[in-house]
């Protein structure tokens, strides 16, 4: 499931628009934002689970790294691995900002600021039109087998005797 090598996903403007709603396609394709706190954004999201790209897929968030930045858009602290997506600078207002789009089918995200919380520091501020939730399957816990199979810390304890009688008396 790691992702290894990240495929370049390619579409052409009607396959854009035939896969994605109006909305998922003017954030995506055309670094559009959705309105802060717009329901159903994933901005309140608890549930533990991952964000994918609406455009191919990709995991591009986890819920581990989410954090309430009470701006109204879901925030991360980090991506979900390394290279999943890219950044480029963005002069659409008077100040650059730093655009994030998915790095494999390059549909834009939203941005990344420098005002996060620890421990990154950075806050991956994303529109949640283009993100495709899916919670983890909470029936299957991580196992917390407490007790059972303890493992009893093996005692096997060298005593060293260093056995070095024996030194004979040569005598002649
Ligand atoms: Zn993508």
């Amino acid at each position: 499931m790691s992702i290894q090598t990240l495929p370049s996903v390619t579409r052409t403007d009607a396959e854009w628009r035939a896969l994605l709603s109006p909305e998922q396609y003017r954030i995506a394709r055309r670094e559009g934002t959705e309105r802060a706190f717009t329901p159903g954004n994933h901005e309140a999201e608890k549930r533990a689970g991952d964000y994918h790209c609406v455009g191919c897929g990709t995991v591009l968030w986890r819920s581990e790294d989410k954090f309430d930045s009470g701006t109204g858009w879901p925030s991360f602290v980090r991506p979900a691995s390394q290279g999943v997506v890219a950044t480029k600078t963005d002069f659409k207002l008077i100040y650059p900002r730093t655009e994030v789009h998915c790095a494999v089918c390059d549909s834009h995200m939203g941005h990344v600021f420098p005002d996060g919380p620890p421990p990154t520091g950075r806050r991956w501020c994303i529109n949640g039109a283009v993100l495709d939730f899916r919670p983890r399957d909470s029936s299957s816990e991580p196992g917390f087998v407490a007790g059972a199979d303890g493992g009893s810390a093996g005692r096997d304890r060298d005593t060293g005797e260093i056995d070095g009688g024996d030194g004979g008396g040569g005598g002649d």
